[in-house]
């Protein structure tokens, strides 16, 4: 039986729409969302995903500003912007988007920024917190997929979910997100010997290695729930790590690319971005 797609797209947008109505809300007690986005250099993808956040962010009536810095911005330039940005009240959510240029140091700037603040939720205050069960501000990919299994009724509690990806973006936290659920997770990653076996003992699968085509129907059982997170470029086409056609012949649930996962990362973004005005507000 052909799985049913879960299509973050749609989930998205409607939970950018229950958003909307709760920054009309907050606007009305005097709490207005802010985000600031800053990106340092050219790169066209990041240039997109930037561009496509603070979209996302006008669209619900979320105050946004975009910070763009030149390729040659030193680390101590950039750490001075973000001091600035932790200082000022009307700020609510820094993203600073990475990958940066070689002569700044990606954990330097993660950490200058105000765990209260960090509304991509990679500073390692924020992730202590998620490992020891503590509400905070979770990664947006890894909530993203969190919320689509929720919505979709997926049961996660005592199933088996193998994860194949370890990075400190996507992996480690969905695991960890997952694990607090009450799954048993199981990691692959590039050292995995004999992945097949691990993957057709997932009830539920999350693909984040970035290589496309890695996992097809062969690798996985009857019945498994499949997330695709991978973002790949073949022949110009965007694709994921999962071979739909295949899998979704044997999967129960499974996401596509593009329209699948993409979606709710941006989505959660805007969502912790409402969750640090509500806190600061309350302080
Ligand atoms: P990453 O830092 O490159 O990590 C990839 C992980 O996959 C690593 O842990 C790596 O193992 C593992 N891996 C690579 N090839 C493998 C293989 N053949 N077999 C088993 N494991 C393998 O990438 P990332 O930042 O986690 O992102 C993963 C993918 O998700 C990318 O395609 C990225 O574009 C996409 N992504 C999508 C979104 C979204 O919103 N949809 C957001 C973030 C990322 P090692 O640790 O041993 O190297």
């Amino acid at each position: 039986m052909a799985a049913e797609v879960i299509y973050g797209k749609q989930l998205a947008e409607d939970l950018r729409l229950e958003m909307k109505e709760e920054i009309a809300e907050l606007s009305k007690e005097g709490v207005h969302p802010k985000l600031v986005v800053v990106i340092v250099g050219e790169d066209p993808a990041s240039k997109s995903y930037v561009k496509g956040k603070q979209r996302a962010s006008e669209k619900i009536g979320m105050a946004s500003d975009l910070i763009e810095l030149s390729a040659e911005t030193s680390e101590d330039e950039l750490l001075h912007i973000i001091n600035q940005l932790n200082e000022d009240k009307a700020v609510h959510g820094i993203l600073v988007q990475l990958p940066l240029p070689q002569q700044i140091d990606e954990q330097n700037v993660i950490e200058a920024i105000d765990p209260s603040k960090d509304v991509d939720g990679f500073h390692p205050i924020n992730a202590g917190r998620m490992l020891t069960g503590q509400e905070t501000f979770y990664p947006c990919t890894p909530f993203g997929i969190l919320v689509m299994l929720k919505r979709a009724e997926v049961s996660i509690e005592g199933k088996h979910v193998v994860i194949i990806g370890r990075s400190n973006l996507v992996g480690k936290p969905v695991g960890q997100l997952l694990l607090n659920e009450h799954a048993t997770v199981t990691h692959c990653h590039s050292r995995t010997k004999n992945l097949r076996e691990h993957t057709k003992r997932a009830d539920i699968l999350i693909v984040a290695a970035g290589k496309a085509g890695l996992i097809t129907g062969e690798d996985i059982t009857e019945g498994t729930v499949v997330i695709d997170v991978g973002v790949n470029r073949v022949d110009g086409k965007l694709t994921g790590d999962v071979d739909f056609e295949s899998a979704k012949e044997k999967a129960s649930y499974i996401t596509p690319v593009p329209k699948g996962v993409g979606p709710m990362t941006i989505t959660m973004l805007l969502h912790n971005t409402i969750k640090a005005a509500k806190w600061i507000d309350q302080k």
